[in-house]
């Protein structure tokens, strides 16, 4: 029911639950970041009700993000009842995307409420490298989450940043642990999103380059699995494992794209790599019915840009997009 002027079907929206995080990694924030005041944000009735909406428009899939949508407060209240549309059928799939400080805690619960797959943001598997890389970070605390996670039966897909210099040399070493402990891997290109300390292409390492190098090492094979996301998987044929590439900037994956974000204060980014918007909070708030919420978000989808146009360059030493990737919901 959500069709954008490109023809594609919007069946997947990535909300962010908020915009604060207890990590502060260097591609996606600076140290000092000013947050929302909390009367901007959605409440968590608001959000269950926004989500109500896109499912009755069509959408399939419903993933949190944030910020790190673990440290909103209650957050397992709208996990269990989003997870409720999933047991009815109403949704096929409610995945989360977690640094995962907080799910040796949460993990048996976000299990039970119905989420089969959650995504595990770790750069690196060396303590000292991950304090630098999230300044903030405690690397014991999210290996136990993580092992929670496995513990309590939900499926593992572990995001790994590619960064220049910082963990290029841990590739291998990534891969080897997560074909042993079962979890998918994800390759993502740094994208070019926010105002952080430091130099962009300092960190830009395009995929293409890795994979080329990976294939002195492993052999990979293409393969057909998609996630609805867009990633180009390949099995490792030493661990069985699955491998992806998530790469906006070597390669343009828009045609495909299938999905839209919305913001912890209700705003809607028919791109993740374009400031075109459209505001929910407003059409939310003014009145009990969804009526005007869902005319709001077919009155965005009819804007859905073709595509991005990222670019990390050294003369044009500026952000693509000035907003935080913390504040879309990566
Ligand atoms: N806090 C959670 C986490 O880290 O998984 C969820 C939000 S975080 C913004 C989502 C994903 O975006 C993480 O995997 C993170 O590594 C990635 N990310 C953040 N900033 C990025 C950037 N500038 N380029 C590429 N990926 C980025
Ligand atoms: Fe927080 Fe995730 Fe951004 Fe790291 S990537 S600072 S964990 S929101």
């Amino acid at each position: 029911m959500l069709v954008d002027p490109f023809g594609r079907e919007v069946t997947y929206v990535r909300i962010s639950v908020t915009d604060r995080c207890d990590f502060r990694c260097v591609y996606c924030m600076a140290e000092h970041m000013t947050f929302l005041p909390k009367r901007e944000l959605l409440t968590l009735e608001e959000l269950l009700r926004l989500s109500d909406a896109f499912i009755d428009l069509g959408v399939r899939k419903i993933r949190l993000t944030g910020g790190e949508p673990l440290v909103r407060r209650n957050i397992i209240w709208l996990i269990e009842q989003l997870g409720e549309r999933v047991k009815d059928g109403r949704l096929e799939e409610l995945t989360i995307t977690t640094n995962g400080s907080q799910l040796a805690q949460m993990a048996e619960r976000i299990a039970a409420a119905g989420v089969r797959r959650i995504n595990v943001s770790l750069d690196t598997l060396d303590p000292e490298k991950f304090r630098r890389i999230t300044r903030w970070g405690d690397f014991a605390k999210v290996m136990s989450g993580i092992e929670a996670a496995k513990r309590a039966g939900l499926a593992i897909k572990i995001n790994m940043v590619a960064l220049k210099g910082v963990n290029d040399d841990e590739f291998d070493r990534m891969i080897a642990w997560c074909g042993a402990e079962g979890f998918d891997l994800c390759l993502i290109e740094v994208m070019p999103m926010g105002e952080i300390e430091g130099d962009r292409t300092d960190q830009y390492l395009p995929l293409s380059l890795v994979r080329r190098r990976l294939e002195e090492r492993w052999t990979l094979t293409d393969i057909p699995y998609r996630t609805g996301g867009p990633a180009r998987y390949v099995r490792v044929e030493e661990t069985g494992g699955r491998l992806g590439f998530i790469t906006p900037l070597s390669h343009n994956f828009c045609e495909s794209c299938n999905r839209v974000r919305v913001t912890c204060t209700g705003t809607m980014y028919m791109c993740l790599g374009q400031e075109d918007r459209a505001e929910l909070r407003e059409a939310l708030r003014a009145s009990e019915g969804d009526e005007l919420v869902k005319q709001a978000i077919l009155e965005g989808i009819s804007r859905k840009p073709k595509g991005h146009d990222f670019v990390i360059d050294r003369r044009r030493n500026r952000p693509a997009v000035r907003r935080h990737m913390s504040v879309t919901g990566g």
